[in-house]
């Protein structure tokens, strides 16, 4: 098959098209043509050597595809060829074929393409895990996003809409925020104006957010922590902006009974991911369906742009997800 492949480490020249060996499938796997995969931050840091695949994963970028199903395993039921198939992946998503579990895969609704399939299970799948499975997010309940407009958080702000319950955002312009309030989001603070910190006190009514949904880091890890209500959740889910903390007064942790959540979604257990997908399926697909839903789509590139691609998530632009359509 064919397949981005890198030659080393680096910048983005060092990936390009190759060939490379078919995946194998076993008794309870589907083997899927995949027709879009989609950009990850993770798919820039393994490309840098910095992020290597869970032992056993593909070497090859991608974690996540939507396709059609080529070869069912002799043990899968409910599956067959021709379905429309979306799902996350350990890695090898960048490739004409991958072989996934069965119970890892979501039916495309209808009335979403590829690109929309493969632009659904990365994004969603980590916000349900962590709003709902960590963050035990409740209606009425209020949270603070950062960084809105990204894959994640286009994806989190519709859930806690889903939910009952209020999104508050931050990003780097109006013109995101104005995204982020059309998905349902309640408010939106751009950080280039200084700390969320005293905005989102005077939206809370000085009482604080329950739930914070955090990839910033460093930069932000004070603010979180004086932005949260009694008994709030930060959760951390990336370190963009910086993973060291330097000073850090811990009694508020103890006085507000807060907790502080880290979280990775690609090293749980596929038995793990089988059980997320499957909860997910249930919730979100009849919202796909019906429109209450929608995955966010900045671009899509021709997988032979892969490059130009990577390019563009560097240059933090985007509004939602970017996808590679990989062409026949
Ligand atoms: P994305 O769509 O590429 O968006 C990232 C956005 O973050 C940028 O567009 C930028 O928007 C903002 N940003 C970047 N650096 C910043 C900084 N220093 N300070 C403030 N804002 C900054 O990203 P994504 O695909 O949603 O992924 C977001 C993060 O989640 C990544 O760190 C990724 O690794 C992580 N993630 C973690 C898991 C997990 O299981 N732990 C799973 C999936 C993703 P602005 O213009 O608003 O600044």
């Amino acid at each position: 098959m064919k397949a981005v492949l890198m030659n080393g480490f680096g910048g983005t020249e060092v990936l390009s098209l190759g060939n490379t060996s078919d995946p194998v499938i076993d008794e309870q796997d589907l083997l899927v043509r995949v027709r879009a995969t989609a950009l990850n931050r993770a798919d820039l840091l393994q490309r840098r050597g910095m992020y290597p695949p869970p032992k056993g994963a593909s070497e090859i970028l991608g974690l996540e595809m939507a396709g059609v199903v080529v070869k069912v395993g002799n043990g899968v039921q409910g599956w067959k060829v021709g379905d429309r198939v979306c799902s996350l992946l350990p890695g090898g998503g960048y490739a004409e074929l991958v072989s996934i579990p069965a119970g890892m895969a979501m039916r495309i609704p209808e009335n979403l393409s590829f690109e929309e399939g493969a632009a659904i299970p990365e994004v969603f799948l980590t916000a349900y895990l962590n709003l709902f499975w960590l963050g035990n997010l409740h209606a009425n309940q209020k949270v603070l996003v950062h960084a809105g407009a990204s894959g994640v958080g286009t994806a989190a702000i519709q859930l806690i809409r889903e939910a009952g319950a209020g999104s508050w955002v931050t990003a780097g312009s109006q013109e995101k925020i104005e995204r982020c309030l059309e998905l349902g989001a309640v408010s939106g603070w751009n950080y280039h104006n200084g700390s969320f910190l005293p905005w989102i006190r005077e939206e809370t009514k000085q009482e604080g957010v329950d739930i914070i949904f955090d990839f910033i880091g460093e930069p932000y890890f004070v603010d979180n922590l004086k932005s949260l209500a009694m008994d709030g959740r930060l959760i951390i889910i990336g370190t963009m902006g910086g993973a060291k903390v330097g000073e850090l007064n811990l009694s508020q942790v103890l006085s507000r009974r807060l907790q502080i959540i880290g979280t990775a979604l690609r090293s749980r257990s596929p038995e793990d991911k089988i059980r997320l997908t499957k909860e997910f399926a249930d919730f979100a697909l009849p919202r796909f369906s019906d429109g209450r839903m929608r995955p966010i789509i900045d671009t899509v590139f021709d997988w032979e742009d892969v490059a130009k691609a990577h390019a563009y998530m560097e240059s933090n632009a985007n509004v939602g997800k970017i996808i590679l359509r990989v062409n026949e």
